[in-house]
């Protein structure tokens, strides 16, 4: 093994790197991006960062020099032309590397609102890339009026920042409630009261219809219950499409994103996938996780299985999200539950999702020791009484026992 090239300077792809160095390789490895700068943390995006609250240089994972001074190459604003798999090399530009092993860590690009409802305007924005943010954050300001559209993570934590700036917020989610994808009802009520008591309007039930424009700028909104109303700036968070150029530029098999097996591998031996843009085997069906966890472990157990140690990646989920003042920690993967515990201690509170007797996630608001007991519990294949969590007095600590 002389040459590793990963493209995508990303999370999945940064870790990457890092653990193949860590783990002693001393062969040639580049590190291939789009974006104009090294890899950075996106969970920021959408919250400190957005805020104003969080310097640039604090976003990136590495400072610049680290690449150099590990012997990994960066090659950051470029594309990939072409990759020949049976040749074991990519083009970019006019260079033709070579490579041995392959890792495609080429994360997502947001869903936009299509053009022919005014998603060309301007003032529309994703939250993907900090051009994203920076290009967005001049309208982010006292008086002006945003329109946030969907009501998952990504648009619940942009209203709360543009909120928390001033702004006029109405958040519209087109499914019958917030959150309808990730998290049980409970979750949405908790987080749709919250929004709602810092003067979010929430609005569910109600898509956008299309935005009005003047002069290429969106100035407003229609929407599916009729209301018509002025923006000034229009957030899209309606989910993700994992990048598969280079996969399909390789040839390798697709099914919800880059397929993997445990290891980390696609269908071509020497090609490897981590991050957003890959799937994975996990309890009898395939799914992809969008998260720094899975960003990071995923690829680091790439970084290992490339160099022989045949180690298997189960994930272990965690994500979390800020909105005001609360954290949110959620530990697990909900998938397939069929009850929810409410542990309500106040101001700390939980919900623990089952599917019969097995716990299988938590979502904990401003309650990081029911977080860390909660996941503790779920890695250890524990499933605590649901009578003992559903009383808030009760102490959680013995259950680890
Ligand atoms: P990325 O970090 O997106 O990196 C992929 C890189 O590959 C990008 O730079 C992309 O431009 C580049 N690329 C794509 N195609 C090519 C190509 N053909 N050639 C070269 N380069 C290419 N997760 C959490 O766990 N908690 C959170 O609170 C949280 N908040 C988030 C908030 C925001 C606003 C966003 C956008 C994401 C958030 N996430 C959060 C998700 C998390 O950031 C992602 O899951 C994680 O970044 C995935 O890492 P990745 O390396 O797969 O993809």
């Amino acid at each position: 093994m002389e040459n590793i090239i990963v493209i995508g300077a990303g999370q999945a792809g940064a870790s990457c790197v890092a653990k193949l160095r860590a783990e002693g390789f001393e062969g040639k490895i580049t590190l291939i991006g789009d974006e104009p700068v090294p890899p950075y943390q996106r969970p920021p995006l959408s919250k400190a960062y957005l805020l104003g609250e969080m310097a640039l240089e604090r976003l990136y994972l590495r400072p610049e020099a680290w690449y150099g001074e590990n012997g990994i190459e960066l090659r950051l604003g470029s594309t990939v032309d072409a990759i020949d798999a049976a040749a074991k090399t990519v083009t970019l530009g006019d260079d033709v590397l070579p490579y041995d092993a392959l890792v495609l860590a080429t994360g997502s690009t947001p869903r936009r609102l299509p053009a022919n409802i005014g998603g060309d305007l301007g003032g529309v924005h994703v939250v993907r890339t900090l051009a994203d943010v920076d290009a967005m954050e001049p309208a982010v300001a006292e008086g002006l009026r945003a329109l946030i559209v969907g009501g998952g993570y990504i648009g619940l934590e942009a209203a709360a920042v543009a909120r928390k700036r001033g702004m006029d917020v109405t958040l519209v989610e087109a499914t019958p409630r917030i959150l309808g994808r990730v998290a049980a009802p409970e979750t949405a009520d908790y987080f749709r009261e919250l929004h709602r008591a810092q003067g979010v309007r929430v609005l569910e039930g109600v898509g956008l219809d299309c935005l009005n424009g003047v002069d290429g700028h969106v100035v407003g909104a229609i929407l599916t219950n009729g209301e018509e109303h002025p923006y000034d700036l229009v957030i899209a968070g309606i989910g993700i499409i994992p990048n598969d150029g280079p996969a399909k530029m390789a040839g390798v098999e697709m099914d919800n994103g880059i397929a993997t097996d445990s290891k980390g591998r696609t269908s071509d031996p020497n090609i490897y996938a981590a991050g957003d843009c890959a799937s994975l085997p996990f309890r009898g069906q395939r799914i992809r996780l969008e998260s720094v966890q899975n960003a990071i472990d995923q690829a680091e157990a790439v970084a290992k299985n490339i160099l022989g140690r045949d180690e298997d990646y189960v994930p272990q989920p965690w994500f979390w999200s800020d909105q005001y003042d609360v954290k949110l920690q959620i530990a697990g993967l909900n998938t397939g539950y069929d009850k929810v515990i409410v542990r309500d201690g106040g101001a700390m509170r939980s919900h623990w999702y089952y599917a019969g007797d097995t716990l299988l996630a938590v979502d904990a608001m401003n309650d990081p020791r029911g977080y860390m007991i909660g996941k503790r519990l779920i890695e250890a294949g524990k499933s605590p009484d649901p009578a003992v969590i559903a009383d808030p007095e009760s102490d959680l600590k013995p259950l680890l026992k």
